[in-house]
């Protein structure tokens, strides 16, 4: 097969994922290593084991401001173990130790005086399944505001919230009313909602649409492009159409199996432009995922 024809083909993949309504992305991104003053995250030989089993290595890495980000890769490849290194969360899990270095906007995140509950409230993170507290919906907001000292005008920031995650014409009635009688979709958007409240930098999302109907996934796709204007976005996602519609960067891992050692880990394969990553990637491993024949 000849360069051009394999290009056509996957650029008949990328178009068949953009056949869908509201792909008007500004995918103008920036290359992976940009200026200082736009990177947010960068990691350098980032690792991170599970007591003596290394889940991921040699990941560095920039992530753009004001970017969505998207990682990307076969069940187990460590996207989920990565992304938590954004806000540490993985401080949260006993066994696991994180190696090489991660800076946020210039400072060496797990430096000895970084307070990782502040770490947490600039950098917000929305999980697979949505987990708003038992309480009202009013409450599951106000909450986190109070948590983290924006208690004055907490009326007016519940309602800014709830409009950014474009909640508010579906519950300005009902605010009072339990966050569990809300259906998948708008627990979700409740919790992007309780994330962007308490004015976070970056938004992490972790597979935040896999529990989610197809209509309640477009919603939060759009609510993303919308948001990336303030925040910076990276989301993890087992689904490439969802990578492809909307991230501006991609990021591609697999698990590097070494049989004879009896070791699986998880390594960046590649990591460009979206539609670099999907219409030309300059990885086999890559192309083997993204046209189906992998993972
Ligand atoms: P992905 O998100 O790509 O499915 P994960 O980051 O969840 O991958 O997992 C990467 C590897 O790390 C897997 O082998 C998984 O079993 C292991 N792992 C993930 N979380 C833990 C944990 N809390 N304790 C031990 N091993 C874990």
């Amino acid at each position: 097969m000849t360069p051009g024809t394999q290009i056509k083909i996957k650029t008949e993949v990328w178009d068949d994922m953009m056949r869908t309504p509201d792909m008007q992305v500004d995918r103008s991104g920036p290359p992976a290593r940009s200026r200082q003053g736009d990177i947010v995250f960068r990691t350098q030989d980032l690792a991170v084991r599970y007591g003596s089993v290394l889940a991921v290595r040699g990941v560095s890495m920039d992530i753009a401001a004001n970017r969505i980000t998207a990682i990307i890769g076969p069940s187990g490849c460590g996207k989920s173990t990565l992304i938590r290194c954004f806000n540490r969360m993985n401080d949260l899990i006993p066994s696991a130790t994180v190696e090489g270095t991660v800076t946020y906007r210039g400072e060496d995140m797990y430096g000895p005086h970084v307070d990782p509950v502040e770490v947490r409230r600039r950098i917000g993170m929305v999980f697979q399944k949505p987990n708003p507290f038992p309480k009202s919906i009013y409450d599951n907001i106000a909450f986190g505001l109070k948590v983290n000292g924006l208690s004055d005008d907490i009326d007016d920031r519940v309602e800014m919230a709830l409009k950014r995650a474009a909640l508010w014409d579906e519950v300005r009635k009902d605010l009072k009313k339990s966050a569990l009688a809300l259906s998948g979709g708008q627990q979700q958007r409740l919790c992007i909602a309780r994330a962007i409240a308490v004015q976070p930098d970056v938004v992490l999302m972790d597979e935040p649409c896999s529990a989610l109907d197809p209509i309640a996934t477009a919603k939060i796709e759009d609510l993303m492009r919308e948001l990336q204007s303030d925040y910076t976005i990276i989301i993890v996602t087992h689904n490439m159409q969802q990578a492809a519609r909307v991230s501006d960067m991609t990021a591609f891992l697999t698990a590097d199996v070494r049989e004879e050692e009896d070791t699986r880990t998880g390594v960046l394969v590649e990591y460009d432009k979206t539609e670099k990553i999907f219409t030309n990637p300059g990885d086999e491993r890559t192309e083997a995922y993204i046209t189906g024949r992998f993972g």
